[in-house]
């Protein structure tokens, strides 16, 4: 018999018919007439009910179903007395494919704490939560994708590895073949990466963002997905070793064009994620975060804010708040600076713009004032920022001017330097942190509790 998915088996025409169900056991209870098993695949957060009569089967057949086994049941689907089930299975037939003993499976027990099963990464997917976030986080990843090709945008892939440490978005991941122990030195005692694999030194992209401007400036419209790595020692519950960045880039696009697609894109997406991964969202409401819902149509609901970064600095200033960090015109905005912009004094999510160009990368467009450039963070409640961009700067001698200003190496930009002096457009584009995205939807509190397999500093076991 075909083997039926739990998440399928509760559609009406189901019931009556035999089901042939695989998955692992959550719970088993009862006495000597009668055993139940809550069983679960993972292809729903729903457990199935399978009802073991005891005149059928032994005790001996039944002692290996403790938590964590995993079994394979086939029977007949009927209709269920018990509270909240819909369809139960009356146990025909069993197969044991695995036991847990239950003096040392990790899981054993109920409630582990989030901290707990950080340390059990390997196994913590097979938990209620982990099941939830894991689905929960593929149905934005689809959602991603669907928003783009909706709207014509092409998927463009980025190097991984890249030569140019100019990328200024964070401190690199160092790429070498090179021997450690045993480094080739020049005359003047430096380590010759003439002999390295490419031959000069390379490192893990920061960002796909410049080369997404050579697609975006040939195709149109393109977006990455794909992983980004930043070797700051940054432990926080925002920041990742290794994380997920979808980054649009739009040719013919100014600031005003890049907000309208970032906030209709977030908005799409956890749109996406309520429709289509309600029973995932809604157990994570009630496990660890009532307002969530609530939270999350309200962003869909609402337009987002807009201000600039002056305006934000006055409101901060004149708030009577004394933040950890000080601040004023000129200094880069903290979690706690955004956050009290967003949850205490507009209770929406905004848009910061035209921050002060010390503060930014050097490739976004600047103001005529001189001071500001054409920046855009969009900034939500319980993360900060979650998405950051920029027009970007498409006038070659300005962006000349400002590499030599901040001293970034010619010799590493020539290339994206090319898309300024062959057929120059306006053009714009933004980042978006997948699991800051994934955070906000789940109402998960630690970003490393959002990505399967976290990598922060000292933490790359799994
Ligand atoms: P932050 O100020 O929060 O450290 P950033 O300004 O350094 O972020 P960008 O370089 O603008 O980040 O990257 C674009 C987006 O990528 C950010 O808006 C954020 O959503 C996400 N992001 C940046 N760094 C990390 C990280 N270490 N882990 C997870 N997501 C990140
Ligand atoms: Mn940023």
């Amino acid at each position: 018999m075909k083997r039926t998915k739990i998440v399928d088996l509760f559609a009406p025409e189901k019931l009556g018919h035999e089901v042939s169900v695989m998955g692992w056991v959550r719970t088993r209870r009862g006495n000597k007439h009668v055993q139940f098993v809550a069983l679960n695949d993972g292809s729903t957060i729903k457990n199935v009910q399978i009802v073991f009569d005891m005149s059928q089967f032994t005790d001996e057949q039944l002692k290996p179903i403790t938590t964590g086994a995993s079994i394979h049941v086939t029977g007949l689907l009927v209709e269920s007395m018990g509270k909240g089930q819909t369809a139960e299975i009356q146990a025909k037939t069993l197969e044991i494919f695995g036991t847990a003993d239950p003096e040392t499976y990790p899981l054993q027990k109920k409630g582990h704490t989030l901290e707990f099963l950080r340390e059990k990464a390997h196994l913590r997917p097979r938990t209620n939560t982990f099941g939830a976030i894991l689905r929960v986080r593929s149905a934005l990843a689809f959602a991603i994708h669907k928003f783009f090709n909706e709207r014509g945008f092409f998927y463009l892939n980025t190097p991984l590895i890249t030569a140019s440490d100019c990328e200024g978005a964070g401190a690199m991941f160092q790429v070498t073949t090179l021997n450690l122990n045993d480094l080739p030195k020049d005359e003047s005692g430096k380590v010759d990466y003439s002999a390295d694999f490419f031959g000069k030194p390379t490192a893990l992209t920061v960002s796909g963002q410049l080369e997404g401007e050579l697609g975006a400036t040939a195709i149109g419209q393109i977006y990455t997905f794909g992983p980004t790595f930043r070797a700051e020692n940054s432990n926080t519950p925002r920041h990742l070793s290794e994380f997920w960045m979808i980054e649009p880039e739009m040719a013919f696009y100014d600031i005003t064009d890049n907000m309208d697609l970032a906030e209709e894109f977030v908005k799409y997406c956890i749109g996406y994620a309520l429709d289509n991964a309600k029973d995932d969202i809604e157990f994570l409401a009630q496990m660890y975060d009532p307002e969530l819902i609530e939270r999350l149509k309200f962003v869909v609901s609402n337009d987002f804010v807009r201000l600039t970064y002056t305006e934000g600095v006055k409101i901060l200033e004149e708030s009577g708040r004394k933040f950890e960090f000080p601040v004023y015109w000129g200094a880069d905005l903290q979690s706690e600076h955004e956050r009290y912009l967003v949850e205490e004094h507009f209770r929406k999510p905004v848009i910061l713009t035209d921050y002060p160009k010390e503060i930014k990368a050097f490739y976004m467009k600047q103001n005529d004032d001189g001071k500001t450039v054409r920046a855009m963070d969009v900034l939500f409640p319980k993360i900060g920022e979650i998405i950051g961009g920029s027009e970007r700067e498409e006038n070659y001698d300005k962006l000349l001017t400002r590499i030599n200003e901040l001293e970034i190496p010619m010799k590493d930009m020539w290339w994206y330097l090319d898309t300024r002096r062959f057929g120059t457009v306006p053009h714009a584009g933004f980042g978006l942190g997948f699991e800051r995205l994934v955070l906000f939807v789940t109402g998960m509190t630690n970003i490393r509790d959002v990505i399967p397999f976290p990598r922060t500093p000292n933490n790359a076991e799994f």
